[in-house]
């Protein structure tokens, strides 16, 4: 009898090279070259950014496949060889875990994924969490990574979700400079405009497809669907060999991690939140040019600091005025004083105060602005000489310079999660075993990709 298999991976790279999305790859390469059937593209799960152990952008991998109960273990064997095979156990980071599940995913583990977007979660709880659904649970080393491969089994795309094509590197090329031409990359934006998100910073001209390090990617393509994200692949002119080239399903580029919403009174460390309150101060440029605004709710007061990498968010931060309203999203910081910190991903200013200045009288006379003749002493028209009463100052309400609204940071400074300005609006549900691509047409898919470099 044909049955649900899930497979989650976690923590099997380093800083030093490795990929989790690159064991994820061959694993499920290999399963179909076997004839086991995918449910899905392999999913790419990304978790609180904001942890701060992580790697590089905390992503957890997992596989989903329809097999017969007496090939299960045969499964599970190939899936350990294949993270073995993948994982330099010797790098102190890397605790590589794999997770099998069997049958419908549940509640407990879905509830468990949900919150390793926005808080900090105890390898004890993972644990708990294993048993209680029946979880199997393979450690490499240490059990840290458990947090991850679990919650990848349980995530859900039922409110959104985007693709992300992964090209990648061959052993030879691995550690030398990225091989893809810019101004390719400049025209597949162009082409694809709304159809895949983030592969150049608008500003700065820089692409953002290639990452930097000595890890086997060699560029990844996001976008809203595998024909689109395909299609902008082979478009590059690329000069350099790609090993293998994988489909993932995603939640990056959806703001997942933000869509808890928090009182100040009960923030903690490292979450991912989204906080509501009022300005309590005129913001300040502190060291590094960084944007501190404070803001408070009914339970308590935070600072928020906008950084200088924010560029138009912090920007718009300084402009900011005690009583305006607000809701931030971002991670929590603590200081070394104990106190927290909520860096900014996201602003939306709800709504602003006037803005009202003070300013000397006009002469009633000749209507010359008057100056002030002293501390508490009124004021004085400088050509006729006319006298005012210290209580004659006029209010000016100044113009803003901000409006009502969301404001991002450019996309080289977006989380993998952030959503993208142009994304707004859109939002692609795919509940589970409901609406997904069938089986043939991910294979179909997968095997369409063909690059004509
Ligand atoms: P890459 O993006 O290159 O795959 P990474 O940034 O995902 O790397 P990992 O090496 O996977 O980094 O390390 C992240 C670690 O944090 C994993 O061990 C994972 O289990 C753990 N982790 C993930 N989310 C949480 C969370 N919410 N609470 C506690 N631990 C977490």
């Amino acid at each position: 009898m044909l049955t649900e298999f899930h497979i989650g991976i976690d923590d099997t790279d380093s800083t030093l090279g490795g990929c989790t999305t690159y064991t994820a790859t061959l694993l499920f390469q290999e399963l179909v070259s076997k004839g086991f059937k995918p449910l899905d593209f392999p999913w790419l799960v990304r978790l609180n950014p904001n942890v701060p152990w992580k790697t590089r952008g905390n992503g957890a991998l997992s596989l989903h496949f329809s097999i017969g109960e007496e090939q299960l273990e045969e499964v599970k064997k190939i899936a350990i060889a294949s993270v073995e095979r993948t994982t330099d156990l010797a790098q102190q980071a890397t605790d590589p875990a794999v997770v099998f599940f069997t049958g419908r995913v549940s509640n407990p583990l879905r509830e468990f994924s949900a919150r390793a977007l926005h808080d900090i979660l105890s390898v004890r709880e993972a644990r708990q969490i294993a048993e209680s659904v029946d979880a199997e649970v393979h450690l490499l080393k240490g059990s840290r990574g458990l947090v991850g491969a679990l919650a990848s089994v349980g995530a859900d795309f039922d409110h959104d979700h985007t693709f992300e094509i992964i090209a990648y590197r061959t052993s030879e090329t691995i550690g030398t400079t990225r091989r893809v031409s810019l101004d390719s990359v400049r025209q597949m934006d162009t082409l694809f405009r709304g159809l895949t998100f983030n592969n150049v910073d608008p500003e700065t001209g820089r692409a953002l497809i290639c990452p930097h390090g000595p890890d086997p990617v060699l560029l990844g393509i996001r976008g809203e669907d595998p024909t689109s994200v395909t299609r902008a692949l082979n478009k590059l002119e690329i000069d350099e060999p790609i090993e293998r080239i994988m489909i993932f399903k995603t939640n990056q580029g959806t703001d997942a991690h933000l869509s808890c919403q928090r009182r100040i009174g009960a923030l903690r460390p490292y979450q991912s939140t989204t906080v509501t309150g009022i300005v309590n101060n005129v913001p300040r440029i502190v060291r590094g040019g960084h944007v501190i605004f404070r803001i408070h709710d009914a339970t308590g007061s935070v600072d928020c600091a906008a950084y200088h990498t924010t560029g138009s968010l912090r920007e718009t931060s300084l402009q900011l005025f005690p009583e305006d309203s607000v809701t931030v999203s971002g991670g929590i910081r603590p200081r070394p004083s104990g106190e927290l910190t909520l860096n900014v991903e996201k602003l939306e200013v709800t709504s602003l105060v006037d803005k009202i200045r003070l300013e000397n009288p006009p002469c009633t006379n000749c209507g010359t602005r008057c100056e002030s003749m002293g501390r508490g002493q009124g004021f004085r028209c400088r050509k006729c000489k006319a006298r005012f009463p210290r209580n004659s100052r006029v209010e000016k309400v100044e113009h803003r310079r901000i409006r009502v609204g969301v404001y991002l940071p450019p996309p080289r400074a977006h989380r993998h999660l952030t959503k993208p300005a142009s994304r707004n609006g859109i939002r692609r549900p795919t509940p589970f075993g409901t609406n997904n691509s069938s089986m043939d047409e991910i294979l179909e898919s997968l095997a369409s990709i063909s690059i004509a470099s």
